[in-house]
């Protein structure tokens, strides 16, 4: 029998300074700025009792070690004391306090799988996380460690939980995510994003579909820049097609802002209705199939306002079906 509204749990929703605190400066397109963008958007738009607020949390080494190489973990913490250089090739500076600021955010991703196993909510969202380019042994794209693909792992060790789909509606590709997990066939990976061929990170082909076992386990769809929400819409019936004959035990999505008209690293223009949108129908899909559960991350966005509206939408979607 369906609750009524008054029974459902309030989405967690993940706010503090820990969080904010991973980003770049201000003058820095991933800067701490973002944070306070979207919560303040989203206290405007009146969420009231359907929000509850939740406290970020530190992941501990063993937790990183999960999806992350030991000898990687320990560069950025050698780098992190340093405070100076580079993680990657030159998108992401090493600063003092790095490992902290990037464990917060994983932590804090750990933090809202473990409310929703635990049936304190079904649904929960963070907005500084889903920093899907980190790789298993390095950084990229402002990407220091990989929230998402700690978060898969440790739902298989934590919780038995087998099948969890990711899905990522980043103009970027989540190329973090799709290298982690190519040869794995419980991780369902669905991603749609600015093709390759004139965005960063430059992968995520269509014919990129996992290997091995996990062969048409991966779902890559490329946009033309420019593509708008009727491109979108077509592109989401085949994502939503392919979750649910999958049929996942757990959501995690990436919703980055940055697939909207006039964010200033990319070329995609969408509006919020998009990832309003998409934050439905995976709800609806949870539903189906994983008794609710699903986790978002705020990911990529570098036009505040865009990322205010886009976000606080998909908690708005997340709220409406409890
Ligand atoms: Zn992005």
């Amino acid at each position: 029998m369906r609750e009524s509204n008054d029974s459902r749990p309030p989405v967690f929703v993940y706010r503090g300074r820990a969080i904010a605190n991973y980003g770049f400066g201000n003058d820095h397109p991933f800067g701490p700025d973002r944070h306070d963008a979207f919560h303040s958007e989203l206290a405007a738009a009146g969420v009231g009792a359907a929000v509850q607020y939740a406290e970020p949390r530190r992941a501990s080494v063993d937790e990183l070690a999960l999806f992350h190489t030991p000898e990687y973990i320990d560069r950025v913490s050698q780098l992190s004391q340093e405070g100076r250089g580079f993680l990657d090739a030159g998108d992401t500076p090493a600063f003092p306090g790095v490992f902290d600021a990037a464990s917060d955010v994983v932590g804090t991703t750990l933090a809202a799988v473990d409310a929703v196993m635990r049936g304190e909510t079904r649904r929960a969202f963070v907005p500084i996380a889903g920093l899907h380019h980190a790789a298993r042994a390095n950084a990229a794209g402002f990407c220091v460690f990989n929230d998402c693909g700690v978060a898969a792992e440790y739902l298989r060790k934590q919780y038995g939980v087998e099948r969890v789909a990711y899905v990522d509606i980043d103009a970027h590709h989540g190329d973090g995510m799709f290298y982690g997990f190519e040869d794995d066939p419980d991780l369902l990976f669905a991603d749609i994003h600015e093709d390759g061929r004139f965005l960063y990170p430059g992968t995520g082909s269509a014919d990129e579909t996992g290997t091995g076992r996990a062969r048409g386990t991966k779902l890559n769809i490329p946009m033309a820049p420019g593509a708008g929400d009727g491109d979108f819409r077509v592109a989401w019936e085949r994502v939503a097609d392919y979750i649910d004959k999958a049929s996942p035990d757990f959501m995690i999505f990436q919703c980055g802002a940055d697939s909207l008209a006039g964010d200033p690293l990319t070329h995609l223009e969408y509006s919020e209705e998009a990832h309003a949108a998409a934050a439905g129908t995976l709800c609806e899909l949870a539903d189906i199939h994983c008794e609710g559960r699903i986790v978002g991350t705020g990911g990529g966005g570098y036009d505040r306002r865009n990322l205010a509206r886009a976000w606080t939408r998909v908690v708005q979607a997340f709220a409406a079906r409890g």
